[in-house]
């Protein structure tokens, strides 16, 4: 029996194309051929993989138009994320082809002989990936699991898989061998659970919802697989109120409504100090009001659409909060809404627990510091936050209060591909990009050599 989904563009509602889905047989064939392409590609020289992976780097900024176009119409991404997103792939794999020469271990005094440690490849890494930013997080996976001399095998999500797809091909353009990096399109329930149960794939790179992720630890369990979790987030925006309240009020939409809000970091719950809550409020309508949502093929647009007809319903089911105002978005068909900006009557409401994944913000005043960090750590979530100030001793003291991966001070900016990125708590296990993602695709051998006679 061969399935197929068909790729619906969410701005328009119009089919895309139709993708073929792997089935089990077709899942197994390909992490076969993964695990014999392992044995050859651990063995090219580090400078001749880090050679492909900048060959990789650079087909793929040759192909970012083609790229970007295909998340557009795929994912109702902007122009401008679009284009972010192919050139972070290319960002992220030319970092990482600088892996390859540099996987030093160490040598540690001992008696009567030396030790050494290696740091090995695992074999086949399979990665699972979900529809909100499938450029980005695919080569998060895949760029230092191959630089580290793993091969991969990807499976996209199943609303979003033509640019993994895209990659794929690229990759084989560029030098990459058969088998090394393959990207599996399927259903979570058969694809991604088969590299879950699969005893060939030594380690699990996913990203995706809490839930899921809680499954795929549980099964990754019974073989003591590795696994890298990033999930899901719940992230405070802190505007004290010795901040720039306008510049803070100015960024907060992007950090919210980017990519539909349906971004693990999106900041979506804004805490403001009570006693500037009316002014910042008034900077934040006009800057809600002036936030662009449009074709996303517009070079002008901040916005799209969401993804699909069920990502927006299940969006809708968070409205039932005190709405204080909204943006606006397009009519018609595709999958729009507008920014909108709730006022919960409590902590206890839906909208403020809970991942919305859309272009919704919850907003509460906070009475001082000591109130601002209660609030934000009151969640089970830890990805990212903010924190808006003037006062440099406070930032750092709220920087190392809340808990979570990743925070920005009088900044929203959460991601470069040169740091850590991962979360606290329930958001996440591991951590991604930046110097120390190697360890986490590699195994730390340990060699003694007896040298006495
Ligand atoms: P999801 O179900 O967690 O999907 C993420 C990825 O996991 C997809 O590739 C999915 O495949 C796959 N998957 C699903 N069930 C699986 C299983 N049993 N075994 C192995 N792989 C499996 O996320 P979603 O349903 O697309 O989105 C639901 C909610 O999750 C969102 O509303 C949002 O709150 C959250 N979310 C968070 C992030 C994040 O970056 N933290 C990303 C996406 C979603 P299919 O595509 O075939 O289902
Ligand atoms: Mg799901």
């Amino acid at each position: 029996m061969s399935l197929t989904y068909q790729v619906i563009n969410p701005a328009t509602e119009e089919l895309v194309t139709d993708v073929s889905l792997a089935d089990l047989t077709r899942t197994d064939d390909a992490i076969e051929r993964a695990h014999r392409a392992f044995h050859s590609w651990r063995a090219i020289s580090p400078g001749e993989r880090a050679k492909l992976l900048r060959a990789f780097a650079q087909h793929v900024t040759n192909h970012r138009e083609e790229l970007a176009q295909l998340e557009i119409i795929n994912s109702g991404h902007t122009l401008g994320n679009a284009l972010w997103e192919a050139d972070n792939v290319a960002n992220v794999l030319n970092y990482y082809s600088a892996a390859p020469e540099r996987l030093f271990g160490k040598q540690i005094p001992v008696p009567n002989g030396i030790d050494i440690t290696f740091k090995e490849p695992l074999g086949v890494v399979g990665v699972i990936v979900p529809w909100n930013f499938p450029m980005p997080i695919a080569g998060w996976g895949f760029a230092p699991a191959l630089a580290a001399g793993n091969t991969v095998v990807l499976k996209p999500a199943e609303y979003t898989p033509l640019t993994a797809m895209k990659l794929a091909e690229i990759a084989l353009k560029a030098g990459i061998p058969e088998g090394v990096f393959t990207v599996i399109p399927g259903k979570g329930s058969i694809v991604g659970n088969r590299f879950v149960t699969h005893p060939k794939v030594r380690k699990i790179v996913f990203t995706g919802s809490t839930e899921v992720g809680k499954s795929i630890m549980a099964g990754c369990a019974d073989q003591v697989k590795r696994v890298t979790l990033e999930l899901g987030g719940k992230s405070a925006n802190i505007i004290f109120a010795d901040s720039d309240l306008e510049r803070a009020a100015a960024a907060a939409p992007g950090a919210v409504f980017d990519n539909a809000g349906q971004d693990c970091c999106a900041r979506s719950r804004i805490l403001v100090e009570k006693k500037v809550f009316d002014s910042f409020m008034g900077y934040f309508e006009t800057a809600v009001k002036k936030f662009r949502v449009e074709d996303p093929q517009l070079s002008t647009a901040e916005m799209g659409p969401l993804i699909s007809k069920k990502q927006w319903e299940s969006v809708q089911t968070f409205l039932d909060e005190p709405v204080a105002f909204t943006g606006s978005a397009p009519s018609g068909k595709g999958f729009w809404m507008a920014p909108t900006v709730l006022q919960p009557k409590s902590t206890s409401s839906r909208a403020w627990r809970e991942e919305i994944f859309g272009p919704v913000v919850s907003i509460m005043p906070f009475d001082d510091e000591a109130d601002a960090i209660a609030k934000a750590n009151d969640t089970e979530f830890g990805l990212s936050g903010s924190i808006w100030t003037n006062n440099s001793a406070k930032a750092i003291r709220v920087s190392r209060a809340v808990e979570s991966g990743n925070l920005s001070v009088n900044s929203n900016s959460s991601v470069r591909y040169w740091t850590p990125f991962g979360g606290y708590k329930q958001s996440g296990l591991g951590r991604e990009l930046g110097p120390d993602a190697l360890d986490s695709f590699t195994e730390v051998k340990n060699v003694f050599i007896n040298t006495d006679n």
